[in-house]
């Protein structure tokens, strides 16, 4: 089984600010070119403006989030005017998030403004009802909800994308629970090998393209964390007592788990020793000690992973094993897409 690649641009849900609209409470914009002209080569965007949504204005005054005292909880915030705090948009926000689901429900990511009471998605600053600002544990009102509707959306902030590192796993992210919907739920048939699906009655059931995914996922979950791929595994061959929606929600959570720590150099070299391994009976002594080398060069940091990645694509055809062939590791997205840069 081999996951098809989208041929067309994948929806993510962007503040509205970030694509350069000027609906900030100051008027004004917050635009990342990283987003409109870097990332929607391959994304295709879903505005919104929770604020504006929600008749506050433009300009506004603006909003904060308060809580009774340090430490509370995430869910346990308002979001006031900074002014006058008896303007409370706790509960329009929550219910514009609310009635965007449905909206919101093709998109396979949400890339939010940091900072904001109402898209931040991480140090938020909270303040107290005197105004003082009492902590940064806040997480803005309209992105934690949606957080609760789609809890394994890859999600990101916009300043977070300038960083390579970041970005590419945001890109691997999102990529990867694209996949999932389009190959596990079959929201896009052409994810399934042409081939196969041209014999109607061969497509493979809900329970085998939940295993398909995770076998095509081994070697760059690997690469992400080693321990939890392993754990993966072992829920996998003993889930005879979930149901399939169990299963397949519980399979999707742990792989955008895992996915969600970067890839370390030294556990991508483990990957790529196991792509490897399929290939070494198929090649000479030299290009079998080429290749070796080329990987050990990558693991001190003497080349990039693009470099690993050719020439093992390079070697792939020799083999006839569906498995190596299906390795998501070893295709050409989202890293080589010029997204970002290799680690
Ligand atoms: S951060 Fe969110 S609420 Fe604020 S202007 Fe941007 S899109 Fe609107």
């Amino acid at each position: 089984m081999r996951i098809q690649p989208r041929q067309s641009k994948i929806p993510v849900g962007i503040s509205q600010c970030a694509m350069g609209e000027p609906v900030r409470y100051n008027g004004g914009h917050k635009l990342s070119k990283v987003c409109t002209q870097l990332l929607s080569q391959c994304f295709e965007y879903v505005p919104l403006c929770p604020e504006v949504a929600i008749g506050l204005g433009i300009p506004r005054k603006p909003i904060h989030l308060l809580v009774d005292r340090a430490g509370e909880p995430v869910d346990a915030v308002r979001v006031v005017g900074v002014e006058d705090s008896t303007v409370d948009v706790t509960a329009p926000l929550r219910d514009y998030a609310d009635s965007v689901v449905p909206q919101l429900q093709p998109v396979r990511g949400y890339i939010f403004m940091q900072n904001s009471p109402s898209c931040g998605l991480r140090g938020v600053r909270r303040y107290l009802d005197n105004g003082h600002g009492i902590d940064s544990e806040g997480v803005g009102l309209y992105a934690r909800r949606l957080q609760q509707h789609f809890p394994h959306l890859p999600m990101e902030e916009v300043g977070r994308l300038n960083n390579s590192e970041l970005r590419e796993n945001f890109l691997t992210r999102v990529f990867a629970y694209d996949a999932w919907f389009r190959y596990v739920e079959r929201e896009d048939v052409d994810a399934i090998d042409a081939a196969v699906e041209a014999e109607a009655e061969k497509v493979p059931s809900r329970i085998a393209r939940i295993i398909d995914f995770y076998t095509a996922y081994k070697y760059l979950l690997m690469a992400h964390n080693q321990d939890a791929t392993r754990e993966l595994g072992r829920l996998l061959a003993d889930a005879k007592s979930m149901t399939e929606d169990e299963l397949a929600f519980a399979v999707r959570g742990r792989i955008m788990q895992i996915l969600s720590r970067p890839a370390s150099r030294k556990d991508r070299t483990n990957a790529l020793m196991h792509s490897q391994g399929h290939l070494s009976e198929f090649l000479s002594k030299q290009e079998k000690a080429e290749l070796q080398q080329l990987i050990e060069d990558y693991r001190l940091g003497h080349k990039p992973l693009s470099a690993v990645l050719t020439m093992l694509r390079h070697y792939l055809p020799r083999s006839p094993n569906s498995f190596i062939h299906s390795q998501v590791l070893l295709a050409a997205e989202p890293a080589e897409l010029g997204l970002c840069d290799f680690h």
